[in-house]
């Protein structure tokens, strides 16, 4: 909870008939906080974000914008413009036009709009085509006419939603940089919807991973990428493998997962840390994870304590390490992620056997898979 919230999402919930987008959205946002929400196709990102913009209206909950309700109050009034990612300019009219656009429909004198519309442009890099159509510009040109157009408002929170999605992927990763440098220099609370991993981790202060309505994890992309809570959240941020099995112990102060592929030991990870009370409970069924880069892979056994016995089935270059995939005798994907040398001296080809090991503190178990059920949640209609 936040003392001060300057944006505060209170149990936003949107049917469409009898169809639920949105279930139970809560959130509080920090003045100047760069927040990504982010979830797959479908799971009610943009719906959220249109509430917050007052474009569609909330069938129950409370937005709060500095200490004020704005959920009843029409778009105009809301000063938390949205950019789409269609960009939705106007297409018979010029760059300028397009930017003066929202201040004339606020009645703010043509001079006046004029000085800030050119201060926007210039701002953004776009002055040079302050008399152009906008209909004749490139994709990133567009998108920094959108921006403009949103800012030159003064909004207290900006809205985007997906808003690099149209551009390739050399323009958007160079928008990616301006836009945080952006949001920085200006110090406007952003509300930014992604389906990109990338793009949410590497701009957003915290991330919110949303799964069919509803929020799954909060945290910063830290948090979120080092301890995923649920299934679902170590599953979208992938390079992560989940065991599954029943705990078992207490033999010496030591606690045990027992799986499938045999028994492998629980450490500081699993809240296991000395002085530290883990509320385990013998028998309970558990998923414990363990993060690509922590699990090694030899051709010998005996190497790990936690070691498990796998097929070799694929390897996967991504520039300087390499994702093995490998299978366990009871079918269980697990994924390792080496350093190039390391495999060079790995010395064993697909089909081969090999060990998967790791260190019993580089294990952790998702807390949602102990508390309620492990799947996903389906959408009740
Ligand atoms: P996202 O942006 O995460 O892809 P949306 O918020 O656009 O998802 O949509 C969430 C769900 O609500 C989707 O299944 C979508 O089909 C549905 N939906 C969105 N808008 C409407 C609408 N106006 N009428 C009916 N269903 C809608
Ligand atoms: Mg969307």
């Amino acid at each position: 909870m936040m003392t001060n919230p300057h944006l505060k999402m209170q149990g936003l919930a949107k049917s469409y008939g009898t169809f639920v987008a949105v279930e139970d959205f809560s959130l509080d946002i920090a003045e100047g906080e760069f927040i990504a929400i982010m979830g797959p196709s479908g799971c009610g990102k943009t719906t959220t974000l249109r509430m917050l913009a007052g474009l569609e209206t909330a069938n129950r909950g409370e937005i709060t914008l500095a200490g004020t309700r704005i959920d009843q109050l029409p778009v105009w009034e809301r000063k938390t413009p949205l950019v789409w990612q269609s960009l939705a300019l106007f297409p018979f009219m010029t760059v300028r036009e397009n930017v003066e656009f929202g201040l004339k429909m606020h009645g703010v004198s043509r001079a006046e709009r004029r000085r800030r519309a050119d201060d926007w442009l210039e701002r953004l890099g776009i002055s040079d085509y302050a008399d152009r159509n906008v209909a004749r510009l490139s994709g990133g040109q567009r998108q920094r006419v959108a921006l403009a157009r949103s800012l030159v408002l003064e909004p207290k929170v900006l809205l985007l939603d997906e808003p690099l999605s149209a551009l390739d992927a050399h323009m958007a990763i160079k928008m990616q940089g301006e836009l945080k440098k952006l949001q920085r220099e200006l110090g406007i609370t952003f509300v930014y919807v992604t389906h990109s991993h990338s793009e949410a981790f590497s701009l957003a202060d915290r991330v919110v991973i949303m799964n069919a309505g509803r929020v799954e994890q909060i945290g910063s992309p830290q948090d979120i990428f080092l301890r995923p809570r649920s299934k679902f959240v170590a599953q979208f941020v992938g390079g992560i493998s989940l065991l599954e099995g029943k705990i078992s112990g207490k033999k010496d102060d030591e606690w045990f997962l027992e799986t499938r592929d045999g028994k492998v030991r629980l450490g500081h990870g699993c809240g296991l840390a000395e002085g530290e009370t883990a509320d385990l409970a013998e028998g309970e069924t558990a998923d414990l994870a363990v993060r690509a880069d922590r699990i090694s892979v030899t051709v010998g056994s005996g190497w790990g304590e936690n070691e498990i016995a796998c097929t070799l089935v694929s390897e996967e270059f991504a520039g300087a390490v390499v994702n093995l995939h490998l299978e366990t005798a009871s079918g269980r994907s697990l994924v390792a992620q080496l350093q190039q040398r390391d495999l060079e001296q790995l010395d064993a080809s697909i089909g081969a056997r090999v060990y998967a090991s790791w260190h019993p503190d580089d294990g952790f178990l998702l807390e949602s898979a102990r508390t309620s059920g492990s799947e996903p949640r389906e959408r009740a209609a």
